[in-house]
């Protein structure tokens, strides 16, 4: 096990961190299938409203590789499908049957640790589309689901990025060991090398867990430092490992179980934070389920952010989880702007650069989803590239982009950049800059890779 050199990283004062053990809540009445994390993705609806699922049907398929399916994560009927811009699919919901103890689901034939290891690449490639795991697997340096199936050079599995707002990994993988390491088993199988990092904070807990030895690499305990993106920048040996893959744990225990078992598992546990009726700590409920479910009912002027405080998107309680999302954090303060704003000291604003009286608090403060005023121009601080753990130039890489011609951009490394959202969250001219560069590698894929 080895530890990784310190990096650039953000000591959070954010407050409202999730504390504590996993509290198991009630069922749901809905879950959702919430396809959404890549851009890429041309799905096929294969079930229409109303009609009849289990667990385990396949709900989309993904058109450029008819093999790949999306698997529901709930046996009952299609109460509806939700469609987003240019009606691409975002979540197909179905309503729970009544009786969770007969819940409808399909089983697969399980496959032992022995199997696994006696099947070619190409055949675990096969199984995991036709079960639904692969869509689940993230290929750098475009986080698309990989379109190669002849297996990655590496692949990282980070335990928890840094982010204090993220599941503690202890919790997720308590009572999971077995299908951590059956997932573990699938990877050694599609990639040349595996990587397994935590923080060190977290190591006393895996020793306990009987799961310290999985792990390779011990990362700083502040975000990003255990970010995937990040972790492959620091420890990729050539130039092929930016083709490598990664997975969320959680999404690893899954395909575990479902490979030993022959089941889809539909637990989760969720880090939720700043709701008023509940702390904020960890809730085991089913996958996909309503955001509503786990923040309860919120008052005006409240904001709902899925997927981490520097990294997710604004979102309503009707949605639902989506895949690899295990955070909720309500935050205040939708679209409010403080009258006379800028003349206030800022004793309370959290803000990286010094301009605020904040800088000399001492304890937490609370973030909120405003921009505290217009973007402006950059006026070249360099707050941005202080901040990145991949040591780009952010507002140099945004104004290279602006001209829409890739290859400026792609010479002062628009592709290494993780989306960690660092650089947007100092600036103080409220440039996004993380939103900036993820579509110009969007730009980039489509030019380049898309067929
Ligand atoms: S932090 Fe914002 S204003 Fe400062 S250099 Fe970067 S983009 Fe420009
Ligand atoms: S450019 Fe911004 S989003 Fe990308 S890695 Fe650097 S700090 Fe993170």
């Amino acid at each position: 096990m080895k530890p990784l050199k310190p990096g650039k990283t953000f000591q959070s004062k954010i407050n409202g961190v999730p504390q504590g053990q996993a509290t198991l809540l009630e069922r749901p009445k809905t879950v959702a299938l919430v396809p959404g994390a890549s851009p890429f993705v041309k799905l096929k609806l294969l079930v229409g409203e109303n009609d009849t699922v289990s667990v385990g049907t396949p709900l989309l398929q993904d058109k450029r590789d008819p093999k790949v399916l999306f698997l529901s994560p709930g046996g009952g009927r299609v109460a509806a499908i939700r469609r987003g811009a240019r009606r691409v699919v975002q979540e197909v919901v179905i309503d729970l049957a009544d009786d969770g103890a007969h819940e409808p689901a399909l089983s697969f034939a399980p496959i032992s640790p022995k199997a696994l290891k006696a099947m070619s690449r190409m055949e675990v490639v096969n199984v995991l589309k036709l079960r639904g795991i692969w869509p689940l697997i993230r290929q750098f340096p475009f986080m698309d689901i990989p379109q190669e199936s002849n297996g990655f050079p590496m692949a990282v599995v980070s335990l928890h990025s840094g982010e204090r707002f993220n599941p503690v990994p202890s919790l997720f993988l308590k009572d999971q060991q077995a299908a951590f390491l059956h997932g573990l088993t699938v990877l050694q199988n599609l990639a040349d090398r595996v990587v397994v990092t935590a923080p060190r904070s977290a190591m006393a807990p895996l020793k306990a867990l009987g799961l310290a030895e999985q792990v390779t690499h011990v990362v700083q305990d502040a975000y990003p430092a255990g970010d995937p993106g990040v972790i492959l920048y620091q420890i990729r040996k050539s130039a092929a490992e930016n083709a490598s893959c990664t997975m969320d744990p959680q999404e690893l225990i899954a395909m575990g179980h479902l490979l030993s078992t022959g089941n889809v598992q539909c637990r989760r546990i969720y880090a939720v934070s700043g709701t008023p009726t509940r702390p904020a700590s960890h809730y085991q409920t089913r996958t996909g389920t309503p955001v509503s479910h786990l923040v309860g009912p919120l008052k005006q002027g409240k904001g709902i952010v899925t997927g981490g405080v520097f990294t997710g998107t604004i979102t309503s309680g009707d949605a639902h989880m989506g895949m690899g999302i295990t955070t909720a954090t309500v935050l205040d303060g939708v679209d409010t702007d403080a009258f006379f704003g800028f003349a206030w000291p800022g004793r309370r604003l959290l803000s990286e650069s010094r301009t605020f009286l904040s800088c000399l608090e001492s304890g937490s403060l609370g973030m909120d989803v405003t921009l505290h005023g217009e973007e402006r121009a950059c006026i070249n601080c360099g707050w941005c590239d202080k901040k990145c753990p991949v040591d780009l130039l952010p507002q140099f890489i945004m104004k290279a982009a602006s001209t829409g011609e890739m290859e400026e951009p792609l010479a002062l490394g628009l592709l290494d950049c993780t989306g960690c959202g660092l650089c947007t969250f100092v600036c103080p001219s409220k440039i996004d800059l993380a939103g900036i560069l993820a579509l110009s590698k969007q730009t980039c894929y489509r030019e380049r890779v898309m067929p």
